[in-house]
């Protein structure tokens, strides 16, 4: 008789897995270079904290603290500006074991707003902070405040100048430039954690709160379904609560592509909203999805390195291999 693998040991073998995105929408093509370039450098850097015996929370806040420096996404440094000209971030963190969460909302002057959202899941009893009561939070732990110009790239800026122009539409440019940012992980043991960081959309009304850090909408993680972190339009994301209805799905008994396909064809039937999501389950099955043009996305998992750019598109190479992708693979995730 033939040996049947056990489903145990078919997911140590699939285990750990980690995957990043670094927004949803469309860009040009002479941009895509960098965009790629981050989100590989992100996903490799997770996926070691998770090789060397870290948690799925250092693996997720290390992958997207480096997206969060790196100028060309939409979060930390390279934010969006505000109506005003000004950088509020929205963060959150979910930890699947615990069901613990923390997030920070319209947050100024911070360059790693994941890593403050991570001190509110961590040191206090609640779960999101906001503007000043967050700013005072950060100063009692001691985390540095910046300029708020060093988060201010010239790209953002010049874009903030174009929107303010009356006829422009600020969601539809939010959709030529990617960027917010996000990251999902499974260790060896089957516990999940998701974190998702972004400067919001393209001139936001002062104060205006995205899905990012509202819990089930700017990510969720449950060791018992999985971990999603979305991009895309927040407000259209808070309304079919995206994360936790594709967790819903998986729950009926989907797979993580199934599931996310379903949600999102489902987000745009009833709110026509655009998104882009990264998930995993704590037996190593992953996607990323997207029904907008593009999601900038990379997955680590078994030492190969996997990401795309245009919707359905999947490249991978040895994660040991030369940073020029040597393999291609057009197969539909
Ligand atoms: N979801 C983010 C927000 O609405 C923006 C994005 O992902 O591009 O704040």
């Amino acid at each position: 008789m033939a040996a049947v693998a056990s489903p145990r040991r078919i997911a140590a073998a699939m285990l750990p897995v980690l995957v990043v995105h670094g927004g949803a929408g469309s860009i040009p093509r002479k941009n895509e270079e960098p965009y790629s370039a981050g989100v590989q450098v992100a996903a490799r850097a997770g996926y070691a904290v998770l090789r060397e015996g870290g948690s799925v929370m250092d693996a997720v806040v290390e992958a997207v603290t480096l997206l969060e420096n790196n100028p060309v996404y939409n979060a930390g440094c390279g934010s969006v500006l505000n109506e005003h000209g000004g950088v509020e971030m929205d963060a959150l963190v979910m930890d699947g074991h615990t069901l613990s969460s923390g997030a920070v909302s319209a947050v100024r002057r911070i360059a790693n707003p994941v890593q403050l959202a991570r001190l509110v899941m961590e040191k206090t009893s609640h779960l999101c902070l906001t503007a000043e009561g967050a700013s005072k939070f950060a100063r009692a732990m001691g985390v540095q405040e910046v300029q708020e110009e060093s988060l201010i790239t010239d790209y953002a800026r010049k874009r903030w100048k174009q929107n303010l122009d009356r006829d422009s539409n600020p969601v539809e440019c939010q959709m030529g430039k990617m960027g917010t940012v996000g990251a999902v992980a499974a260790d060896s043991e089957g516990n999940v954690a998701c974190a998702t960081s972004t400067g919001g959309m393209l001139n936001k009304m002062e104060g205006r709160v995205g899905d990012t850090p509202c819990i089930g909408c700017g990510g969720y993680a449950d060791n018992r379904v999985g971990a999603v972190s979305p991009t895309g339009h927040g407000e259209a994301i808070m309304k079919v609560t995206l994360p936790r209805l594709i967790l819903f799905y998986m729950e009926q008994g989907k797979s993580a592509q199934d599931a996310s396909d379903e949600a999102l064809a489902y987000m745009w039937e009833r709110v026509q909203g655009l998104a882009g999501v990264v998930v995993v389950d704590p037996r190593g099955g992953w996607a990323a999805r997207c029904n907008s043009k593009q999601m900038m996305w990379a997955a680590a998992q078994n030492d190969v390195l996997h990401y795309g750019l245009q919707a359905g598109e999947h490249f991978s190479q040895p994660l040991q291999g030369p940073d020029v992708p040597n393999a291609k693979d057009q197969e539909q995730h």
